[in-house]
């Protein structure tokens, strides 16, 4: 293991990884900021994003 763990965006479902234990993370190909939950140190799942009000008005954007 390098230390570095997979995640999954919710927003485009691009697999990236990240490092361990960071509980904000970006995105690298549409550059949503992704809150994090880990379960222990090898296993994270996103939980949000940073700010639902941002987020929401990307999506809106994304569907005009
Ligand atoms: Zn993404």
């Amino acid at each position: 293991m390098e230390g570095k763990v997979e995640v999954r965006c919710r927003s485009c479902h691009n697999r990236f990884s990240t490092p361990r234990l960071v509980e904000l993370v970006e995105c690298p190909n549409c550059h949503q900021k992704w809150k994090l939950k880990w379960f222990d140190d090898t296993t994270a799942t996103v939980l949000a994003p940073e700010s639902w009000v941002e987020f929401q008005k990307k999506m809106k954007e994304i569907k005009k």
